[in-house]
Formats: C-alpha cells, structure tokens, sequence
C-alpha cells in the first residue's frame, strides 16, 4: 500500500501534467476572455474532493478563475500563513518545442509544457500538500491559506490585485506567504570527496518595476526638406543615451548575504568592492543574479512615422525600468536626466519588495530543506522580475519565493521560464512535496 508521502509525489507529477493541458495563456489583453476557468475548476475539485471548503470567483472579468480554501491550524492567535501560485501562463509557439507545450507530457524523467517551472509545477506540489494534510486530517501549527489565482503575468489586475482590492477577507489574518520565485537549488561546485555542493535560493525580495511611456515632439513636413527637429531622431537619441547608461551599482542586504553564502560554500572568497567578479562566476547563475546589482531599463516598444515621405511631428517608445528597493526616487531622477528636456516622460510604477532573512518561518523552511538534503544551505536572494507579492505586500504580508526543488546541476533552470521546451524533473516534484509537507507542520 503507498504511503501518505508516496501518494502526494505521485498526485503533483500527474496534477503537474493535468494543470499543463489546459491552455491558459495569457496575452495581456485586458479585454479578451480569461483563460484560467478550467485549470481553476480542476483545482477547486481537488480541494473539494478531500473535504475543503473552497471559495471559487471570477476577478472582475468572465473566465478569470481563482481559489481559495483554508485549513485551520492549532493556534489561532497565530497569523496565518498564505501559499499562492497563478494558474496563467505565458503564450508559447508549438513549432519551437521539442513536445507540444500544452501536453503535460512525462517524458525522459521531466514534466514538458508552458508554465512546468512558472508556475504550475509548483501549484501541483501545493495542491498535493494540502489534499495529503486533509486527508490526514492534519492540525498546522497555524492556519493555512492556499491560493490560486488569475491573470499573474499581466500584473494580477484580473487576479491577486483584484483580490486584495474586493476580497481582503479571503486573506484575513495573514502575516506571511510563499509564492514564487525560488527555492531552487544551484549546484557550485564539488566537495574534495565529490559531492556536489547545493544552496537553495529562498526569494526575500524582489525590483519594483516602473513603465515608461516617452513622446518627443517635433515639426513635421515633407521628407524631401531640411529638417533640424526630427522627433524620430530626438527620440532615438534619447534612448540609445538610456541604453549606454549604467546605472549605479547597489550592493542590497539580500545580494549581500546571497554572494556571502556562496562564498562561504564554494571558499572562493567575496570582494564587496567588486560584486560584478563574483557574480561573473555564478554561470548560468549569473543572469539571474546580474540584473539585481543595479537598476536597469530597456527601451521596448517604439511607434514612429506613417509614410516613408513625410516626417511625422511625433514619436513614442516605451520603456521597461526595474529599479531595486530604496531606489525610486534616484531611479526617476535619473531617468529624466538621461533621456533630457527635449523627451516628454510619464510612467506608472509597482513597488519593490522586501522583507528580512530571519524568524520562525525562515528556521521552518532551512530546517525542512536540510531534513531532505543534508548539507545543503538556504540562501536568500532578490528577484529582478515582479510578482504577485507585489499585490499581497498591500496587505501588509511578508513574502517568500519558495517552491523547494532539488534540481540536476546541468539543467540551466533559470532559462527555462518563459523559455521553449519549459520541463521540470519528475524526482524535483516529488521532493518538493516531501520539503513543503514538512514545512507546513512545522510553520
Ligand atoms: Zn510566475
């Protein structure tokens, strides 16, 4: 007979694969139908199976699908704890991928399709957690919140933000949640007896993003004339000025302890004065760490013109800026200054995130980890991209990246999100269940 553990492994392998197959792409038009129903329904009628008492909504527009169930816990007074995953993906074209990315396909030892990494391999491994916990009919130590929710990758206006808006209630009582992205392990180097040295990066923090939306204005007339104010030109000026533009290096406490950690695993010693060297070392690690020393902004739509003989009396581009926390104001100021007077600059914001590496739940999490990987350290990082922690932190809640998976050293798992051919390994899947189940007893 399978154990309570065997059972909860093999449910996120094939809920994992079932979440995979239905299509929730999300292209990031506010105004087409939501896609998220149907993975939703599944995943209400998997709490629903095991006796929770599940709440389903749609977030402000048909099709956007969320869920919320609880389980109470021991201690009352305690705040509960919040775990929310997005049902929706990114868009994915079939001809690039070795299997169809919404197949679920098990196949060579990994899960295939959109969203195996980001995120629905690690709803499965949730959804497996708390139907085992139910089912077992297993007292946390507090109470437990699972969430999942619409609309994460075009911002959580259909989902987490709605939400928090017109549910709080939903979340009443919550002091701390773990979402995505992290709890990954990095493999960096060897033991002297052969051993691979493993940290698992919990997320404490993460860039604010700011979108801005330039326009210069010029004099237009006929292409065939001379012309001194060109806004195509003024406007590509500007942007290739913001593109050569460094902007100052920050050494922030996460990134700190993050190179102080990795330093101390691999004895390749940390010089504060030059970060960049280290994290130059991490490889594949790199493009995930290199974008949180600075801020950055990529110019990434530009809409100019309308007739190959006539110069048009304006231009616009946008811009995509990250900015890391502390830094909003200087980030603004200097964007203005780059870009110059002649460019009209307006943009909306989301604020960074952060909370501190310490308390009970950090020593739950490290403790769980090490129960299942021995020797392995948890680290702290902070994410350059944006998550619905950005909406939940409205409610005053302290978020964690952290879905555990112990990963081969030669999968380059941070090309994989959003990448062609996304895959998650069978065996990661299996210990997540394992690490998370510990930690949800012992929170
Ligand atoms: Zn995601």
């Amino acid at each position: 007979m399978e154990t309570g553990q065997q059972v909860a492994a093999r449910e996120a392998v094939a809920m994992a694969s079932d979440l995979i197959a239905f299509d929730t792409s999300n292209h990031g038009d506010p105004h087409a139908p939501g896609t998220e129903r149907p993975a939703a329904e599944y995943v209400a009628g998997r709490l629903a199976d095991v006796g929770y008492d599940v709440t389903y909504l749609e977030s402000g527009a048909p099709g956007r699908g969320n869920v919320v169930a609880r389980l109470a816990g021991a201690d009352p007074s305690r705040g509960a704890l919040l775990l929310h995953g997005h049902l929706d993906v990114v868009p994915a074209q079939a001809a690039d991928w070795t299997v169809h990315p919404f197949s679920g396909e098990v196949r060579d030892g990994y899960v295939w399709g959109r969203g195996a990494v980001d995120m629905k391999g690690a709803v499965a491994i949730t959804l497996a957690v708390a139907r085992r916990l139910r089912r077992e009919g297993v007292v946390p130590p507090r109470d437990l919140i699972f969430a999942y929710v619409a609309d994460e990758e075009a911002g959580g206006w259909y989902g987490a933000r709605w939400l928090v808006d017109n549910r709080p209630d939903l979340f009443e009582g919550a002091t701390e949640a773990i979402g995505e992205v992290g709890g990954f392990s990095v493999t960096l180097g060897s033991t002297a007896t052969g051993e691979d040295v493993r940290a698992y990066l919990v997320q404490t923090a993460e860039k604010g993003s700011l979108w801005l939306r330039l326009t210069a204005r010029g004099r237009g007339g006929h292409g065939s004339m001379l012309h001194d104010d060109n806004p195509i030109a003024t406007l590509a000026a500007a942007v290739a000025r913001l593109d050569a533009h460094r902007f100052p290096l920050v050494l922030t406490d996460p990134v700190r302890a993050l190179l102080t950690g990795i330093a101390d695993l691999t004895g390749v010693p940390f010089d504060e004065a030059d970060p960049q060297a280290a994290v130059d070392r991490l490889g594949p690690l790199a493009r995930l760490v290199g974008a949180v020393l600075r801020d950055t902004a990529n110019v990434t739509l530009f809409d100019a013109g309308y007739r190959s003989n006539v110069v048009p009396a304006t231009a616009r581009a946008t811009v995509d800026g990250r900015f890391l926390p502390g830094r909003e104001e200087a980030f603004g100021r200097e964007l203005v200054e780059v870009l110059g007077r002649r460019v009209r600059a307006e943009w909306d914001t989301l604020p960074p995130v952060r909370t501190s590496f310490d308390g009970a739940l950090v020593a739950a999490i490290r403790a769980a980890v090490e129960a299942e990987d021995p020797g392995a350290r948890v680290l702290p990082y902070l994410l350059a991209a944006g998550t619905d922690a950005k909406s939940f932190q409205r409610l005053g809640i302290r978020h964690f990246g952290f879905t555990p998976l112990r990963l081969p050293p030669e999968l380059d798992f941070s090309a994989l999100f959003h990448g062609v051919d996304e895959r998650v390994p069978v065996a990661a899947l299996e210990f997540g269940t394992r690490v998370l189940d510990r930690l949800l007893r012992t929170c």
